[in-house]
């Protein structure tokens, strides 16, 4: 970069510079041609009327002059001529100024003079005796004035050179040392920052490294969460098995009576179908975690599927004499059955549960405005204040317990929230101790 920048500067004084250099060298070209022209000029003057005065006898008094004067009859033939060998002449009355000046009395040209080999300026003009009287001068050629004049352009050209090479070398180093010194950790800070162009790139930078910092922490999050599942599912698993081989062991043994043996075996089966409900709650749960994306969404009406989830429970209902009630409008919204049908069914479950013998539970389903709204309410134990931020965690239970008693996993509310983010569904929940809750999930109406 440093190198680019140091290019860059040099290319462009350079270009400057000789830019300048041909525009001088051009006017003063110019302004040197406008001069010779009118010393010429008042040289043909003087020479005009020495002729006139004296004649012939003019020219052999004129010793010292720096132009070729030729004074031609309206013949053409050479009068004078103080520059070359006039026999050798060819007839002059065919040159250019010399014809403009029979017509019109006056005459000028630049030409390249055979003659003498140089370039020349030429004036002449008609004499009251009709002979014309030439006088020339040698052109400066612009490479003889660049030699005259280059020494002063060439020390300002190296000069400059000089100058831009320290120049370009500071501003780099002045450009890139910033650049280098960024601190990619803190990108807003330092001296980089002052550069107004590079903010929004330092501030896509700085945003970038949050973004990863924070997905960075989630992910440690996440991980901590998994650690603490896996930890707490393999004791949840463990409960029921040593139970179970207790039992079994007992029963090896001979030591229940034969009367006991029925109690026994059911508390066998109990433990059976906890292990097998764990089981199916947290491959619900993972396959949730995952995004559920291999599961298709269909169109549901939200009323008949929480018709058919009740009419499901009807054993659980029957066996608590729940007083249940569905209300409501048939609302459909898009969604993946199981996931619904394993919201409605927690919610439903744990109401009936937590309300105990002879409870009250309301299911309701109606539209509000874009959403589809299910709510689930009973009379039951209520969750204290302290509780209801807690219980949608994995394995949570305020009474452990019962819960355990009542063949809960501690995963119903945990599956419920999951399944209701991939709805796009948003979970509430009010309650109050030793009077009831009130669970409310709003999905995107379809
Ligand atoms: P569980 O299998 O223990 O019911 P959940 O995840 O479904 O697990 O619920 C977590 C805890 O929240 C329950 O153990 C219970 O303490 C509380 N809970 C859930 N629903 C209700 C409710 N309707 N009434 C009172 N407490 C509830």
């Amino acid at each position: 970069m440093k190198k680019r920048i140091f290019y860059s500067i040099f290319l462009v004084t350079t270009v400057v510079l000789l830019a300048a250099f041909i525009i001088i060298m051009m006017v003063m070209y110019n302004q040197f041609t406008t001069e010779q022209l009118e010393q010429l000029r008042n040289e043909m003057k003087l020479v005009k009327r020495g002729v006139a005065l004296e004649g012939e006898e003019y020219f052999k008094g004129l010793t010292t002059t720096d132009f070729r004067i030729t004074w031609i009859d309206s013949d053409g033939e050479i009068l004078y001529e103080n520059k070359a060998d006039p026999y050798s002449m060819q007839n002059h009355l065919e040159r250019e100024e010399v014809q403009k000046a029979i017509k019109e009395g006056y005459g000028e040209s630049k030409r390249y003079s055979s003659t003498l080999s140089e370039q020349q300026l030429f004036i002449a003009e008609k004499l009251e005796d009709d002979t014309i009287l030439r006088l020339s001068t040698t052109m400066a050629s612009i490479w003889s004035l660049f030699l005259r004049f280059s020494v002063f352009p060439i020390t300002i050209f190296v000069l400059a050179l000089a100058a831009s090479l320290a120049f370009a070398s500071r501003l780099s180093k002045n450009i890139v040392d910033p650049l280098i010194s960024l601190d990619l950790d803190d990108p807003l800070s330092g001296r980089t920052s002052s550069y107004e162009e590079l903010y929004p790139l330092l501030q896509r930078l700085q945003f970038q490294h949050d973004q990863i910092e924070k997905d960075r922490k989630e992910l440690e999050k996440t991980s901590l969460i998994r650690q603490e599942f896996t930890a707490n599912a393999s004791h949840e698993l463990k409960t029921p098995l040593h139970v179970i081989s207790g039992y079994a062991e007992l029963l090896e043994n001979g030591l229940i009576k034969e009367e006991e043996i029925p109690g026994f075996a059911k508390k066998i089966g109990d433990e059976t179908r906890r292990m097998t409900k764990l089981a199916d709650d947290i491959l619900n749960l993972s396959k949730l975690d995952s995004g559920a994306t291999d599961m298709r969404r269909e169109k549901l009406d939200l009323y008949a599927f929480a018709a058919q989830t009740i009419d499901d429970l009807s054993s659980i209902i029957d066996e608590n004499d729940t007083d249940i009630r569905l209300e409501g409008d048939h609302v459909s919204i898009e969604g993946i059955p199981e996931s619904v049908n394993s919201i409605i069914f927690n919610l439903v479950t744990n109401a009936i549960k937590y309300s105990g013998q002879g409870g009250k539970v309301t299911v309701s389903v109606r539209e509000d405005g874009d959403n589809a709204v299910l709510e689930v309410e009973d009379n039951g134990i209520g969750i204290g204040e302290e509780d209801l931020e807690r219980i949608f965690e994995r394995f949570y239970r305020v009474d452990k317990s019962r819960s355990k008693e009542l063949g809960g996993t501690g995963l119903g509310l945990s599956i419920v929230k999951h399944a209701a983010r991939i709805h796009d569904a948003q979970v509430k929940v009010k309650s109050r101790l030793g009077e009831g809750s009130v669970f409310t999930v709003i999905f995107p109406k379809a």
